[in-house]
């Protein structure tokens, strides 16, 4: 984080940062005093927060107190402390994006936060694509998978027809586009045999694209239990019975996409009844040690696409 975040991030956390910085340290209140410190209270602000891209480390000089932002945070959150948890969580996400939240006085400094900016793509990319969904019905590839009028419309599906893949727009946790994927409706179709060969593919924006970000981020609500599903149509079926669904929508997830799920307090996950399925819920439950994660598992050969919405919440119900 730069000094900006770093003020803002402490303010959440219920601390204010000092006037001056040692070296590469922005100094605050010790938020752990209370607990930590001798006369409970840090009236000589021990407590560093250093600057640089990403998440910052802290150290308190007074009580050794170490740990990542977020790591903090949660401690704080572990000993009860009421402070600005969403806040300090969105600062800790836009700086591991890497943009800034404030304008930057240093041009150095914005030279280096521009250049690790994320890579947005346009809101026209997705409206450019006709919509799958038309006066209460649906593409019939759609049709064909069960999947419901409001459904398509809430996941903003489109169409491609050149390309005969059904689209849909990925959001970030901020409402901005990072993704257009596309599912193959046609596999035996002439001309366009090459490309249905990948039945996923994400379209790229100027040679980019974001295998990081989750579909479903920007109607995640953090504090409910969120289900997290395979594929679009797993997910498109799981939000018929239940709206707090993701999709990581790659086979294998990454450390940096799991990191982005670390503020939802509980997870079920609601994978394939199959050995890839297998291999994501350990990989989730290791990389969310602190969420209490919770696995549906599906019979063998079975994924949540191919059961009703009353039979997946079944399934889930219990565990909400
Ligand atoms: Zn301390
Ligand atoms: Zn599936």
């Amino acid at each position: 984080m730069n000094r900006p975040q770093i003020e803002q991030w402490l303010l959440a956390i219920g601390s204010e940062a000092e006037s001056s910085s040692v070296s590469d340290w922005v100094h605050g209140a010790c938020p752990f005093a209370h607990w930590n410190h001798e006369s409970g209270t840090d009236s000589n602000p021990s407590f560093g927060v250093q600057l640089g891209p990403g998440e910052s480390k802290t150290y308190c000089l007074a009580c050794g107190a170490s740990g990542k932002q977020y790591d903090v945070m949660l401690k704080l959150k572990h000993l009860g402390l009421q402070f600005d948890f969403h806040t300090a969580a969105e600062l800790v996400y836009a700086a591991e994006d890497g943009e800034p939240l404030v304008e930057l006085p240093d041009p150095y400094e914005k030279q280096f936060d521009e250049k690790a900016s994320p890579h947005l793509y346009p809101e026209w990319l997705a409206e450019a694509f006709e919509p799958a969904y038309f006066a209460g019905d649906v593409h019939p590839s759609l049709a064909g998978r069960g999947m419901p009028f409001e459904i398509a419309e809430k996941l903003n599906m489109r169409y491609d027809p050149h390309r005969l893949r059904v689209l849909f727009p990925v959001l970030d946790w901020r409402g901005r586009l990072r993704g257009l994927h596309g599912r193959a409706v046609c596999l035996p179709c002439g001309g366009a045999e090459w490309e249905q060969e990948i039945p996923y593919k994400a379209y790229p924006y100027e040679g980019q694209t974001n295998s990081h970000i989750w579909l479903g981020e920007h109607w995640l609500d953090p504090d409910s239990p969120v289900v997290v599903a395979e594929s679009v149509f797993d997910l498109a079926r799981v939000m018929e019975a239940y709206s707090n669904v993701i999709s990581p929508l790659t086979a294998t997830i990454s450390a940096a996409k799991i990191k982005r799920l670390r503020n939802a307090s509980r997870v079920i996950t609601l994978f394939d009844g199959d050995k890839a399925g297998e291999r994501g819920r350990i990989k989730l439950a290791q990389g969310l040690p602190t969420t209490n994660v919770k696995h549906v598992v599906l019979p063998p050969g079975t994924d949540a696409g191919d059961h009703t919405a009353d039979e997946i919440w079944g399934l889930i119900e219990h565990l909400l």
